[in-house]
Parts: C-alpha cells; sequence; structure tokens
C-alpha cells in the first residue's frame, strides 16, 4: 500500500512545476494539505494537492495541467505529514519544482498577478480587489470544495467555476524577459542564469534559463523568493515556444521549446525531454506512430518541424480538417509552422502552438491519482 501511495506521489510530482510558461494556477501547499473536509482523512494529507490537480484538469478539460506550489519552509518539516511525503516535499524543493520560501507573505499573490495564473484558495481575498483588480474577474480566485466525482470550484470572489488565466502583468512581461541569477550557490530557481543549458546540466536539473519562475520584488528589485538574494540580470532570456499535443479532442500535455533544445514527439522517443504518447495511443495509432516521429525546432522564432518517422505524418494549413487541404510532411521532409498550423501525427493525434490548441472538452482527462486506492486517502500514519 506504501508503495502505491509513492507512485501516487510520483504522479502528482510530474504535476508541481514553476515553469512560468506551463504552469495552470497557484496554491499555498501548506493551505492544501490541510482541506481535511476534501476527503475526511488526517489533518495533513500530500494526496489532497493530487485531489486539486485531477479536479484543476477536469474543470479545464486537460491532461497534465501543473501547478504553481508555493511553500511555506516549515512544511518541510511539519509533522503531520508522514516522513515519506515530507521527504517528497523536501526533493520538490531541492529540485526547484516548487517555491519554499520563509516568509510566503502574499507570494501567492504576487505570483498569479505576475504571471496571470488564478489562485487556488480557501482565504477570502475580496478585500484586495483594490491592490488586485484581477481578483474580481470570473474564474481567478476558486476555493475548491468536497464535490460527489472529487473537488469542484466554487468562486468568492467574482464568480466562474472554471479557473481562468489572464495577461502576465507588465511588470511581470517584464522580468520574464530576463534571466536571472542568485549569488547563493545551489540555488534550485536561479542556480546557472547566464550559463545556459551547460549549466543547468552540471545542477543536475534539466531546467534552462527559460523555465525560472518570476523574481520576487517585495524588497523593490527583483529577489530570489528562496533566499532573499537580490538577484542579477543575466541577458535576455532565450525565446521559447509553448507547445501542445491534442489526441481524441483533449489536450494530453504542454511543452516547451527552446532555442537550444529540439524536442522528439513520437510513440516512446529515446532521447532527454522528449514527448511520450504511447499511454494516449489506441493499438492502432501505436502502431503507425514511430518512436520518435517528429522533432520540433524553434529556429529564429520560428517552430521547425521534421519527419523523423517511418510512415510520414501531415500539416493540417490553419488548423483546417478538409482532406483535401492537408499537406504531406515524408519522412526527413521539414517544414515551418505557419500560424494556426497543426502537424498531424495520426488522425486525431496532433502536435500545435498551445494557444492556438484548445480540448473539446467532452472527454475526461486521466487522473493523476490513478494509482490511488481510495482508502489510501484514510490511512492512518505507519
Ligand atoms: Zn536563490
Amino acid at each position: 500500500m506504501r508503495f502505491e501511495i509513492s507512485k501516487v506521489l510520483d504522479a502528482i510530482e510530474g504535476r508541481v512545476s514553476t515553469d512560468p510558461a506551463l504552469a495552470r494556477a497557484v496554491v499555498d501547499l501548506a493551505e492544501v494539505i490541510r482541506w481535511q473536509n476534501l476527503d475526511g482523512g488526517r489533518p495533513a494529507n500530500l494526496l489532497r494537492l493530487g485531489m486539486v490537480i485531477d479536479a484543476l484538469a477536469r474543470q479545464i478539460g486537460e491532461d497534465s495541467v501543473p501547478v504553481y506550489a508555493i511553500v511555506h519552509r516549515a512544511l518541510l518539516s511539519d509533522a503531520d505529514l508522514t516522513s515519506n511525503e515530507r521527504m517528497v516535499v523536501r526533493r520538490w524543493a531541492d529540485d526547484g519544482l516548487v517555491e519554499v520560501l520563509d516568509q510566503p507573505g502574499d507570494r501567492m499573490l504576487e505570483v498569479a498577478d505576475l504571471l496571470g495564473l488564478p489562485v487556488l484558495t480557501r482565504a477570502r481575498l475580496d478585500g484586495l480587489v483594490g491592490r488586485y483588480p484581477w481578483v474580481g474577474q470570473a474564474g481567478r480566485v476558486l476555493a475548491p470544495v468536497p464535490g460527489a466525482g472529487g473537488p469542484v470550484f466554487i468562486a468568492h470572489v467574482g464568480g466562474g467555476q472554471n479557473p481562468v488565466g489572464g495577461n502576465r502583468s507588465p511588470v511581470g512581461m517584464k522580468l520574464l524577459s530576463r534571466q536571472w541569477h542568485c549569488p547563493e550557490s545551489g540555488c534550485a530557481l536561479f542556480g546557472g542564469g547566464g550559463g545556459g543549458g551547460a549549466f543547468a546540466d552540471l545542477a543536475g536539473a534539466d531546467r534552462g534559463p527559460s523555465e525560472q519562475p518570476p523574481p520576487t520584488l517585495r524588497t523593490g528589485a527583483p529577489t530570489c523568493p528562496r533566499h532573499g538574494a537580490r538577484l542579477s540580470d543575466a541577458g535576455p532570456r532565450p525565446r521559447t515556444e509553448v507547445l501542445a499535443v491534442r489526441i481524441g479532442g483533449l489536450v494530453r500535455k504542454r511543452f516547451l521549446l527552446t532555442e537550444t533544445e529540439p524536442v522528439s514527439v513520437g510513440r516512446a522517443p529515446d532521447v532527454p525531454g522528449g514527448v511520450t504518447l504511447g499511454q494516449w495511443l489506441n493499438d492502432e495509432a501505436r502502431r503507425w506512430i514511430s518512436r520518435s516521429h517528429i522533432r520540433l525546432e524553434l529556429r529564429v522564432g520560428e517552430v521547425v518541424v521534421t519527419d523523423t518517422s517511418t510512415n510520414g505524418s501531415g500539416v493540417r494549413p490553419g488548423g483546417s480538417m478538409a482532406e483535401p487541404e492537408r499537406v504531406k510532411l515524408a519522412p526527413q521532409q521539414s517544414r515551418v509552422l505557419a500560424e494556426g498550423d497543426l502537424i498531424e501525427l495520426y488522425p486525431g493525434v496532433h502536435v500545435g502552438r498551445a494557444a492556438e490548441l484548445s480540448s473539446d472538452a467532452t472527454y475526461t482527462p486521466n487522473s493523476v491519482m490513478a494509482e490511488a486506492p481510495t482508502m489510501a486517502m484514510r490511512l492512518p500514519r505507519p
């Protein structure tokens, strides 16, 4: 049973990210783990984060939806968590998957403001509309509450039940146009700034400068939220493009394309950073789609697709599904992706710019908790 819980925690780990391009909502982890009435279990439970991530995925109608988690440092030694859970949160902290703070203050709101993300919280934020006008917008502040099939969202402020993102604030755009370096050695959030991919490799993490979270401005200047240290400007942030995979009408995964790292997409690419589709494909699609079916590159701001498959692929210009308009992409052939274009690996399996792809929302996302037996939520602490 404990082994299965570990598997669930691993699945949840794949859904926590401080990457500003991929995170879809902000949460305060110390708050989430104590939403006891979500499952009626023990006072603090890390699996509640999984329940909330599932609710977010259901409501957005997408698989693989990451959340940006703010973690008070006290949580790393919170005696209400199991030792295994504390170990997992420490690993997330070490790897920079979550943001650890000595004084969280209103960092959750700052991140939501800078990145234009919805906030999942039960705290009443009504009083903050003056400072953050988006608090009053529909879908920007939602409280997860128990529902029949898992948590559902209700709004304290602004109405709406679907989490809705907004635009990054002008300050957020400015902060995210640069890469930052923290003087604290081994900083998981702002280490390796200015060094590019090589330094990221040395740090043992595959987080590049384009995945850095937004610095905090609580001191008035860009500061590391973890170390409170003033950050130095390490040059312009590399250009990126957020792409997405849609299979059977549902967006399954978003991923980042940078100018330094090509990304392979296929049934099971055997290269680092590859996007694996196998789990979402039926037998026929699995037979058709190669292990590495396409390679994507970002060259001077253009997305270039190269077919690396056995069977070839196609491009749907402007996203049109009309058969005569489909452009064939033979093995080894390349093409620049124009606005709205979708790459077709197989009928119903598409890759395109995330902003131009949406789910048709008639499918139910895969649960991050799929491995969790219902009773695991009620297990006493070992
Ligand atoms: Zn730092």
